[in-house]
């Protein structure tokens, strides 16, 4: 019986926690701690712990043309007939570099699109902190719901309080606001208490979290007013990179905007099926004339879209992914894909008749 340990990256939030894959005859069968990850040592939160059984779950692996099981090489003209219509072309931040820069080329070279857009919404910021950082601080204030989105990063905060850095909290009443020495409880627009940017700027090591949403660019300005580091914190596994390849974040845009685009190619992935994450703008993505999904496990997006093109998940082929702060690590292929189903790099290959293939 095959039995082995594959050192990979956590494909949930931005923290970058190292996992081992366990990899027995039926694939990715469990989860096993990585303590040599200098990002976690070993610990995992409830997400990356139950990788393997959401991998397994609603796993998709036939292509599906309005609601019927189809063949790949009709799903796959179908996602051609998008060419030259102005598409929108969405990629999701989960994918590893590689296959987001990929699924550029694909958009500007073979569908005559531009720019490819994320259902995120940070742009134009860095972290000028990095997660030992937060370990060594005095005062760490933290912004919006931080440590319940990256927990792993979020316990590095509490470690710094164990060892006597005050953290403070500004925001809407949350999990974040539980954790804090002292909170300024907001809705809306950020407000950050002058006492609290006083004591950012008397701490020799002072450091403002926040996830990438509405309030990191009022964070960041709180940062620089007081010379605190900022750490820009993504939610998901490779928003940094996708923002650094010169995707568009558009969520608010896309929300905003009243007119419902025509065509939509959408490059989806998440590991689990989660009804949240897009629920949203479902409403508005079922107005959409052809809306194409290319996704390796079922969710609320596959669901309503006209056709549906299964790819390898998660652990089934390789590449990189970075950090919050900026770590670039590997995701290694530990498994094959299910028969049938191409990773990312071969279907933009075949969709692009071989002109575009994996770097
Ligand atoms: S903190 Fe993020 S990267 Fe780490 S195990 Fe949890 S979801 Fe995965």
């Amino acid at each position: 019986m095959r039995f082995n340990y594959v050192s990979s990256i956590c494909p949930f939030c931005g923290t970058g926690c190292g996992m081992n894959l366990i990899v027995t005859d039926d694939g990715i069968s469990g989860i096993a701690p990585y303590h040599r990850s200098p990002v976690n040592r070993g610990k995992l939160c409830t997400r990356g712990l139950h990788t393997a059984s959401e991998l397994k779950n609603f796993r998709i692996v036939k292509p599906v043309i309005g609601g019927a099981e189809a063949d790949l090489e009709a799903a796959c003209a179908k996602l051609l007939e998008l060419k030259g219509k102005g598409a929108e072309v969405y990629v999701s931040t989960r994918y590893p570099t590689e296959a987001i820069k990929a699924v550029q080329r694909l958009a500007k070279e073979v569908l005559g699109v531009e720019t490819v857009k994320t259902f995120t919404d940070a742009a134009d910021l860095q972290s000028t902190a990095v997660l030992a950082d937060l370990e060594k601080a005095d005062v760490i204030l933290v912004v919006d719901n931080a440590m319940r989105i990256l927990p792993v990063t979020g316990s590095k905060v509490l470690r710094a309080q164990d060892k006597g850095a005050k953290v403070l909290y500004a925001g809407p009443e949350n999990y974040s606001a539980v954790q804090a020495d002292e909170t300024a409880i907001t809705e809306g627009e950020l407000a950050v208490p002058e006492n609290f940017k006083a004591a950012l700027k008397a701490a020799a090591n002072a450091v403002v979290i926040c996830p990438a949403g509405s309030q990191y660019a009022a964070a960041a300005a709180v940062a620089e007013e007081t010379g605190a580091k900022f750490g820009l914190l993504f939610e998901t596994a490779n928003g940094r990179a996708a923002v650094e390849a010169g995707c568009v974040p558009s969520l608010s845009a896309f929300k905003a905007e009243e007119a419902v685009p025509a065509n939509m190619l959408i490059f989806a992935e998440s590991p689990e099926y989660q009804t949240e994450l897009y629920l949203d703008l479902v409403e508005k993505l079922g107005k959409v004339e052809n809306l194409v999904v290319v996704a390796s496990n079922a969710s609320v997006l596959t669901d309503i879209a006209g056709t549906v093109i299964p790819v390898a998940a998660f652990g089934e082929y390789a590449g990189t992914v970075t950090s919050w702060d900026g770590q670039v690590q590997e995701t290694p292929a530990a498994v094959a894909a299910p028969e049938g189903i191409l990773t990312p790099y071969e279907l933009i290959e075949k969709l692009s008749d071989g002109a575009i293939k994996e770097a």
